[in-house]
């Protein structure tokens, strides 16, 4: 085995996977050359705050885990992308690029506060000028992104040392909101606690941040960028938990055919053929997937950013949520994805219509919850940890252990077969299985 075999074989056995909230086990990213390798320190989502605080707290061990990647496949420049009004996550990139003599090899690249400036296809637009072709990868266009906090897992994982914490922005209605260093597999209730108690008494907890996050009854995972507690009243709740029959019925009623939600989709801007306007536009008119396919197979297209509805849509539709669906029919009957043309250039009104976050922090009624956070960077501990078995994109881990079982913290709990693409599931903490069920493996002390 070679070096670079070695050190993804290691990557794997850490359990890294795309840190940033995709989940993509990292091990097979290093897999193939590159030229670009880009750090991804936009967080984008607003509110959040967990990776500006990692690249405050740890920018060499973030540049540390970029070296590795970048030697592994080849990359001769490294990007490192982070927003310019991040000052305390840029000074200290800045500082440790050239405290460790790699200001060379790595360029820093200040984005404005747009959102979503961390999609990976913005964001390599962004960065390098080149356009990732429909429903590809950066990868078809030289370069690999990955978040700083992937990055730094990297760099722990050529230590043997797993993914068993993270950080974790909990914030809204809890009575302390910060970033906390969370075991992986702490139950939500748990996190509300350590940070005093949800204040309102009725309250639903979105896993992420605002504009891509859902509705989540469950636990950490190692996907988890943020905890945001919100009144179970609020605006954004009600507009995210409306049903597919109430998005189907409220498009055929409600759809003017204005093309505001294409207009600002960060797809369409880059040139890509998803014009969510012409989706709506077939639900309006009750054509399914059994008369009409062309328009509904742009569904493949798009990222669920919701940009559509929060920023396009002036009658509050939502076209990403329509596509989601639409999205899982496809799937379902086998209809292909036709679209992989590769642009030339981007929209020409693509710079104006990129939305401000502070904007949409105002239009998601967030204000109240907008705030430094701070941080503890401390790995807590908790009595008991539920971990999924499905946190990756790829096959589900399967449980190695037994009911009953004495483990210890880091012990690897669920693997998947080396020739399936997935990783394994480490213990955060000491303590014994109190269960296993298809979807988790619940440890405690
Ligand atoms: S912005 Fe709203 S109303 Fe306008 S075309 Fe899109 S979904 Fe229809
Ligand atoms: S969610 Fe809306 S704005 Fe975002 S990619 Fe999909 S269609 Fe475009």
């Amino acid at each position: 085995m070679t070096d670079a075999e070695e050190i993804i074989q290691k990557v794997r056995q850490a359990g890294v996977i795309g840190a940033g909230g995709a989940g993509f086990p990292t091990y097979v990213k290093l897999q193939r050359p590159c030229e670009y390798y880009i750090a991804n320190g936009a967080e984008c989502e607003p509110l959040l705050q967990s990776d500006q605080k990692t690249m405050e707290l740890y920018a060499d061990e973030i540049l540390a885990g970029m070296r590795i990647a970048m030697a592994i496949t080849g990359a001769n420049q490294g990007i490192f992308a982070v927003k310019e009004k991040y000052h305390h996550s840029v000074a200290a990139v800045e500082t440790a690029l050239s405290r460790l003599g790699m200001a060379d090899a790595i360029r820093l690249h200040l984005l404005n506060d747009f959102y979503p400036a961390g999609d990976e296809q913005v964001l390599v637009y962004e960065t390098t000028g080149r356009i990732v072709p429909e429903s590809g990868l950066p990868l078809d266009v030289g370069c690999v992104v990955n978040n700083v906090t992937t990055l730094r897992q990297i760099f722990f994982a050529v230590q043997d040392i797993p993914v068993t914490h993270r950080f974790v922005s909990v914030l809204g209605e809890v009575a302390s909101p910060q970033v906390l260093n969370l075991p992986i597999g702490t139950l939500l209730e748990d996190v509300i606690q350590l940070c005093g108690g949800a204040t309102v008494d009725n309250y639903v907890v979105i896993d992420g941040g605002p504009m891509m996050g859902r509705p989540s009854p469950r636990t950490v995972r190692k996907t988890t960028t943020g905890i945001l507690v919100l009144p179970a009243d609020h605006r954004l709740i009600t507009q995210i938990s409306i049903d597919r029959t109430m998005q189907i019925l409220r498009t055929m009623s409600v759809c003017d055919q204005c093309f505001a939600c294409t207009e600002v989709c960060p797809r369409y801007q880059l040139g890509h053929r998803l014009e969510p306007h012409l989706v709506m536009r077939d639900i309006s008119n009750g054509i399914g997937l059994e008369r009409s396919v062309h328009f509904l197979q742009m569904a493949y297209l798009c990222c669920h950013c919701d940009v559509c509805r929060v920023w396009g849509c002036p009658a509050e539709l939502a076209p990403g949520r329509v596509m989601e669906l639409l999205k899982q029919d496809l799937h379902r009957r086998h209809l292909p994805n036709p679209f992989h043309e590769h642009p030339i250039s981007v929209r020409s009104s693509r710079n104006g219509l990129r939305p401000p976050v502070s904007q949409l922090i105002k239009r998601l009624g967030l204000t109240k919850y907008e705030r430094p956070l701070q941080v503890n960077p401390e790995p807590l501990t908790v009595p008991r940890v539920r971990l999924e078995l499905h946190q990756h994109i790829g096959k589900p881990a399967k449980p190695v252990v037994n009911k009953g079982d004495h483990i210890t913290a880091r012990q690897v709990v669920a693997d998947v077969p080396h020739s399936e693409l997935g990783c394994p599931i480490h213990s955060p903490i000491n303590g014994y299985v109190a269960d296993i069920t298809d979807h988790w493996i619940e440890i405690r002390q």
